[in-house]
């Protein structure tokens, strides 16, 4: 695979960018080689500047539902640049996506928008802070919440694919407010309250993790949450910013039936702008500035273009019925392929798939918690990696990642993806 162009481009961006890279994942650290520099993408296909062409399953880690370069996205972005990309100042765009992520999203009744996952986790934790006066909050190991230091504590994603956990910068003060509870293990949550009685503030989690690849919860994982969090006065925080509007229309919280008191949202919701949310139960939300003590404030905060970009996708997603079996008939098909790529070369590897997001783990254990996720043999997943690279399938650069998929994901992908993966697994398994 030629990749001189990309190699100069790393090179050089590695000058003046630490590790070349705004984001760790993107660097390739865990499967080493040169990470391709994007040109464009279309749909389901992405570009590189030395003009390979892959079918994406990363995009963009989540935002690209209906695939990229969607033309009511771009159109929407296009009209709003014109009419000026910020004004600071309210705008009927704002309204119009709050109240479209009301009506979806069942717990939630009123919203912040925000302009990243990060900040709508940090500040989803100090509102509950805040509204239950308990500084404490629990959080899951390998579960990621972006990069505010109170998360960083046995994180997912980039963090635990760095195998640096606990970031320095992080102060003591700070890390003893953050409980480490083991994902799918109610008793061990149970524990921890029960230990810190009267100081948890908020139950964190993704409830679908896909920051150590994606691992389902356990049934009655998270009712059990639910009903020990009612019991204790501690507000459940669902990060949907990963799950909301990709295993279902309502995320996590439809398909499974439990409700949060406060979701944060982010990813799909901005259609590839920044974007981010939290929202819950209106008393808990209206402690939020200027209606309550609460600050937390942006200059960009409900930005035109980023509106313009969210309200065209959740447009989308309202009006298109057979949207998510859709997404479903794609996943379904592919997971069914996959599983006879394994069966045809004796392979027993661990695979998962909620909706449109999935993990092939290599490892034949069940992985539902950290400890089971970071038993896989990272370096032949490197090598799968690799492989599949040079047959045209771009996945993420981490066995700690789910993959995703979209709505531009079809018959002919589908048929190359498998295809690709046979030659690949019997390769790297040679
Ligand atoms: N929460 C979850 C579940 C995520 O997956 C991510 C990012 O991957 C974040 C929060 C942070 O979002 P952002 O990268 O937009 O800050």
């Amino acid at each position: 695979m030629q990749l001189s162009r990309s190699r100069a481009l790393f090179e050089r961006a590695q000058r003046v960018i630490p590790g070349g890279v705004n984001s760790p994942v993107r660097a390739f650290g865990s499967v080493g080689g040169t990470p391709p520099f994007i040109a464009q993408a279309q749909g389901a296909y992405i570009e590189d500047v030395d003009g390979n062409r892959y079918i994406d399953y990363v995009g963009s880690w989540g935002p690209m539902l209906f695939g990229h370069a969607d033309p009511d996205v771009v159109r929407a972005i296009q009209e709003a640049a014109a009419r000026s990309p910020s004004f600071g100042a309210p705008t009927e765009l704002e309204v119009r996506v709050a109240e479209l992520i009301c009506e979806l999203v069942p717990s939630i009744e009123m919203v912040r928008l925000v302009n990243s996952g990060t900040e709508a986790t940090m500040s989803a934790v100090r509102l509950a802070r805040a509204y239950t006066g308990r500084p404490k909050i629990i959080k899951f190991e390998g579960h990621y919440h972006g990069h505010a230091d109170f998360f960083l504590i046995a994180a997912g994603s980039g963090a635990l694919t760095y195998g640096q956990p606990n970031s320095p910068g992080v102060t003591p003060g700070t890390a003893q407010d953050t409980l480490l509870a083991r994902f799918n293990d109610l008793q061990h949550v149970e524990q921890l309250v029960e230990a810190n009685a009267g100081e948890v503030a908020a139950i964190i989690l993704e409830p679908v993790a896909g920051n150590m690849g994606c691992v389902p919860p356990e049934p009655g994982f998270l009712e059990g949450l639910r009903a020990l969090c009612d019991r204790h006065g501690i507000l459940l925080i669902f990060d949907e910013v990963m799950t909301g509007f990709r295993v279902a229309r309502g995320g996590a919280q439809e398909r499974y039936g439990v409700l949060p008191d406060l979701t944060t949202l982010g990813k799909v919701i901005g259609g590839g702008l920044p974007v981010g949310a939290y929202g819950g139960r209106r008393e808990i939300m209206e402690y939020v500035a200027p209606k309550g003590p609460v600050y937390q404030a942006g200059t960009l905060s409900g930005n035109p273009l980023a509106m313009a970009a969210g309200y065209a996708v959740l447009r989308k997603i309202a009006d298109t019925p057979d949207l998510y079996e859709r997404l479903e008939r794609f996943g379904a098909a592919l997971e069914e392929g996959v599983r006879e790529n394994l069966k045809g070369l004796g392979l027993d590897l661990y695979f998962t798939r909620v909706g449109a997001m999935a993990t092939l783990f290599f490892t034949s254990e069940r992985v539902v918690d950290y400890e089971t996720a970071r038993r896989c043999d990272t370096r032949r997943f490197a090598r799968y990696f690799h492989a599949m690279l040079e047959e045209g399938i771009y996945l993420p650069p981490s066995q700690f990642e789910a993959f995703f998929f979209s709505t531009a994901h079809g018959e002919r992908e589908l048929e190359q993806t498998l295809s690709a993966q046979r030659r690949a697994l019997a390769r790297v398994f040679a």
